[in-house]
């Protein structure tokens, strides 16, 4: 049986990661016989510019038909493209898993996980002007914060079971109002002990004790900056993956953007692409209780800590590996393991 899967390779770097990743994806493909029918569709600036929209009706379609989809980032287009698929998808919940990996110099040792509300607050795109001012509309509700609270509450019953509801009530009192007095209800539900937290508290909090967190459960902007400083404290914004989940689709992507100041070089680090599909098979391995799948990801995990314990590190990270060097030894580690 094969698995439908979207692929979008976005811009800047987004290409040269993705081609990276694909390559190590044939090999897991062969070793497990998985059968992915992979189809690439285009979206993002370049496709702006050469096609005049960022996001054509057949990547939607092709997103419709597929099982999953994976993208690589994209640039100034990111609002009509990855937010648009979100909202039209309705993948509500951004889950964003940050940890240290072997032999990458980080600022602390960090595990935590993000579970970021993904389908409002100021990234509904409710922006207007009116007069001399220009006017953005924060948007919480009761529903969003409830089923996102009990991902986030489903998750920490996993790992050690804190979670803590980071947002700014004191100032934004309606809005970050609701989005703790419904998280706290919905999480009482659950047996995980919860606390709460400014979100600039939690932002100083992060870099001098990252222990006292492990499920940060938070809004949709907070918990993008957040996770983007939680993934340099792991050393870096190219080893951050991340999930994009709805109750029926799921769209996975690096958390860092298209990097236009080291596209084209073949040293963007390919690893956040690479553990995105990893999760996208544990997804994928859950959903259609595939076995296959889920020691699929495991071993591209095993490859990618072996890698990077041998060396196999671009600049970012404090090596001098090309990014198609990486993908290269990776499926030899594979096809090896
Ligand atoms: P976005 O808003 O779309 O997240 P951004 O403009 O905030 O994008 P990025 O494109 O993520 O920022 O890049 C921020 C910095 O991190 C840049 O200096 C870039 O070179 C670096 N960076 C991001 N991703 C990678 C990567 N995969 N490998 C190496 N460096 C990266």
């Amino acid at each position: 049986m094969g698995y439908k899967i979207a692929w979008i390779k976005g811009d800047g770097i987004g290409p040269e990661i993705s081609e990276t990743a694909f390559n190590v994806v044939e090999a897991l493909e062969s070793k497990y016989n998985l059968n992915f029918e992979i189809v690439f569709y285009d979206a993002g600036d370049v496709c702006l510019t050469r096609r005049g929209t960022a996001l054509p009706s057949e990547t939607v379609e092709g997103f419709k038909r597929a099982d999953v989809a994976i993208k690589g980032p994209v640039g100034e287009t990111s609002m009509d493209a990855t937010v648009k698929l979100r909202q039209m998808f309705d993948l509500y919940a951004n889950i964003r898993p940050v940890k240290n990996f072997p032999n990458i110099e980080c600022v602390r040792n960090i595990d935590v996980v993000i579970v970021r509300e993904n389908s409002e607050d100021l990234y509904k795109g409710f922006e207007f002007e009116l007069d001399n001012m220009a006017i953005a509309l924060r948007i919480i509700s009761d529903y969003a914060t409830r089923r996102i609270a009990r991902l986030a509450g489903k998750i920490a019953n996993k790992r050690s079971g804190l979670v803590t509801i980071v947002h700014k009530s004191n100032v934004l009192r309606k809005t970050c109002g609701l989005f703790s007095k419904v998280a706290k209800e919905e999480l009482s539900k659950y047996h995980v002990n919860v606390n709460e937290m400014y979100v600039d508290a939690a932002s100083a909090m992060l870099i001098r004790s990252p222990e006292r967190f492990d499920v940060i459960l938070t809004t949709n902007m907070f918990g993008d900056i957040l996770s983007d400083e939680a993934a340099q404290i792991a050393g870096s914004l190219g080893i951050g993956p991340s999930a994009n989940l709805g109750e029926e689709k799921a769209l996975f992507e690096p958390i860092h953007g298209a990097a236009p100041d080291i596209a084209g070089k073949n040293i963007a680090n390919p690893y956040a692409m690479i553990l995105s599909f990893k999760m996208l098979m544990e997804w994928l391995g859950e959903r259609k209780n595939d076995q296959r799948l889920k020691e699929a990801a495991s071993t591209l995990e095993s490859a990618v800590v072996n890698a990077l314990k041998m060396g196999y590190k671009t600049p970012d990270i404090g090596g001098d590996k090309k990014t198609n060097e990486v993908g290269s030894f990776i499926h030899k580690l594979i096809k090896n393991l």
